[in-house]
């Protein structure tokens, strides 16, 4: 079988343009690495999306393919800091501003949008509707190149997957290896190679019982030099979530992604002293290789420079690297490959902090 569409990673950004695919032709297929579909979409998410004209076509984009209502209310979500003892209206970073402030302006809204579907429920959703071949545990390991274009993937070091088309939805430090050096030159591999990369350490606490009813975003900074660790969380009935980012070539070392987890805890106990009471349960999520933004410069209509039928759909080309910058790239391709979403409304500042 001649796929028409070949797509390689089932996050985000590959489920949305294979179900949108998969209206056209049901010769598309989805290959993911692991055993699960939605990449990770499947982890629980910060309850913030900027409220933003081009973030809100993003998902009006969504509601259409999906045919489901997301977009709910927008609502105050002006966040709160502790600071001298008590919770206050958080009035910016000031001299604390931290190294991944561009990944923590996205959650400082002082307005942002509910969505009445998770994103976690997202992925059922673009599940059921697509309909085209799904296939888990597929390590894609090599785009194979004859006559200027991609003819197949290899897959688990061995089968040939053929197509006409193909869409790279994974994490961009893999094309290094995955495309053909004679497509892949020093100067892209070292940019690649060179880019800034964070993990994002995320702790979600089951408290047993409800903390605060306050659903704004947290923003912790703590109080002396040696245990500054910004995080950024909220509580929703008995479970708090809190995230924050350590650089990836710190976070090799799992004591000090640990050691962020511990001063975490210890200012989210100083904000609610009764927020840990005997038998709570925590789970801690780690995604490395995360952020940074990927400055390789593709065609106009996104694909990889000399290889006119290999399109990026990987986030990693937004400087959003969140939710917002997952649909954006999506609806970029899709666009590029003829269907009708808008891109004109994509050029918008990135986020920043209200300094008062
Ligand atoms: C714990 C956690 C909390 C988060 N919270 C928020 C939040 O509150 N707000 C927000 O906006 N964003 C949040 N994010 C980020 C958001 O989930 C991601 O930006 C978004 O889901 C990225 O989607 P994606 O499709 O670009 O990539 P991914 O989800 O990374 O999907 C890529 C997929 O490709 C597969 N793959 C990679 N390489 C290959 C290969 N060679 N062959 C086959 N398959 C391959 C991977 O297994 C993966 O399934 C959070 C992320 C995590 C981990």
């Amino acid at each position: 079988m001649i796929y028409d569409y070949v797509i390689v990673g089932s996050g985000l950004t590959g489920l949305i343009i294979a179900n949108r695919l998969s209206q056209e032709t049901e010769k598309v297929i989805l290959l993911e690495s692991g055993d699960h579909i939605g990449g990770w979409l499947s982890r629980p998410h910060l309850p913030f999306y900027p409220s933003t004209q081009s973030s809100i076509r993003c998902l009006q984009n969504l509601e259409s393919l999906l045919n489901l209502k997301i977009i709910g209310e927008t609502v105050e979500s002006s966040p709160v800091t502790f600071d001298s003892g008590e919770l206050k209206p958080f009035m910016g970073f000031g001299d604390k501003a931290p190294d991944f402030y561009d990944e923590a302006a996205y959650f400082c809204l002082p307005q942002s949008v509910q969505l009445k579907l998770k994103p976690s429920e997202w992925i059922e959703q673009l599940k059921n509707s697509f309909k085209g071949t799904t296939s888990t545990k597929s390590i894609v390991t090599r785009f194979q190149v004859e006559n200027g274009q991609v003819q197949n993937v290899l897959v688990n070091g061995t089968k040939k997957i053929q197509g006409k088309n193909f869409i790279f939805c994974g994490d961009i430090k893999d094309l290094e290896r995955l495309i053909p050096h004679d497509f892949n030159g020093p100067k892209v591999r070292t940019k690649i190679s060179k880019t800034k990369t964070w993990s994002r350490a995320t702790l979600v606490i089951d408290h047993k019982v409800p903390v605060t009813d306050s659903t704004q975003l947290h923003v912790l900074m703590g109080t002396s030099q040696d245990e500054i660790v910004t995080c950024l969380g909220s509580f929703e009935n008995t479970q708090s979530l809190w995230t924050t980012f350590v650089a990836d070539e710190e976070a090799e070392d799992p004591e000090i992604t640990a050691q962020a987890l511990k001063r975490i805890k210890r200012q989210i106990k100083r904000a609610y002293p009764e927020s840990f009471p005997d038998g709570i349960s925590e789970k801690i999520v780690v995604q490395s290789g995360f952020g940074g933004h990927f400055d390789v410069k593709l065609n106009a209509n996104q694909t990889w420079p000399d290889l006119e039928n290999l399109w990026m759909g990987s986030s990693g080309f937004q400087t959003d690297r969140n939710l917002l910058g997952a649909l954006k790239q999506s609806w970029l391709v899709l666009a590029s490959l003829g269907f009708s979403v808008s891109e004109d409304y994509f050029e918008e500042p990135n986020f920043t902090v209200k300094e008062i």
